[in-house]
């Protein structure tokens, strides 16, 4: 079976797939973490997708198609996969559609005055990826793995207001392109409270 989380930035969709992928046989694929692999170990790819990603606009589609075409076709997929942060267009939809069978689409649905709220709180571990928040987490180490947390480069202001208006306009129309497979969920308080139906869903499907 595969999926995708659907939901604006700032919605919790790592943090969703990281608890799917704890209960169920996943591979969890995010495209914002295969950009920021490349940034790390200083490719041409990473170079190329830095420069967008730090102004807060979409990395091109042929490079971003390209780079989850070729994670596709590792052995491991095979095993139903999560896809967290693409599609973002409706062009990367397309194409998506002649590469995997998407059997569900989760859209995670959180009011923007909320998501303003978690940008600029939000700190990720630098090791594992766990995802906390300055207003509810107080430490600057990881409660998991113990390793630092830091803010990524595209979480400041100018940045974050840019993501919400090209969701707005490039990948909100996605919600309707998967009307026949969409799962909506809204955002609870609590992060399990959210996953609770998400679980019971996946539960039913596999
Ligand atoms: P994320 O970690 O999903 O918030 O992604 C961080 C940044 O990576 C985005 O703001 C984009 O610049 C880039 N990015 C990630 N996924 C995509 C995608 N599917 N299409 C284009 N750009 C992407």
């Amino acid at each position: 079976m595969n999926i995708i989380l659907l939901g604006a930035p700032f919605s919790g969709k790592g943090t969703m797939a990281r608890k799917i992928v704890s209960d169920f046989d996943f591979v969890q694929i995010s495209t914002g973490d295969l950009f920021r692999e490349n940034i790390k170990n200083g490719t041409k790819l990473g170079k190329l997708a830095k420069s967008f990603m730090d102004k807060g606009e979409l990395v091109p589609d042929e490079i971003t198609i390209g780079m989850l075409k070729n994670r596709l076709e590792e052995k491991d997929c095979d095993r139903g996969i999560i896809l967290d942060g693409f599609p973002r267009t409706i062009s990367q939809a397309e194409a998506l559609e002649n590469m995997a069978k998407i059997d569900a689409v989760i859209n995670l649905e959180v009011p923007f005055d909320e998501i303003r709220r978690r940008a600029l709180g939000r700190r990720t571990c630098s090791k594992c990826g766990e995802i906390y928040n300055t207003a509810t987490y107080k430490k600057n180490t990881c409660q998991k793995c113990g390793s630092p947390l830091f803010q990524r480069d595209d979480d400041n202001l100018e940045s974050v207001n840019n993501r919400l208006e090209v969701y707005e306009k490039q990948t909100a129309p996605l919600i309707n392109f998967y009307a026949d497979r969409l799962f909506v969920v809204k955002n609870k308080k609590d992060p399990e409270e959210t996953y609770k139906p998400v679980k019971n869903f996946l539960k039913g499907r596999i």
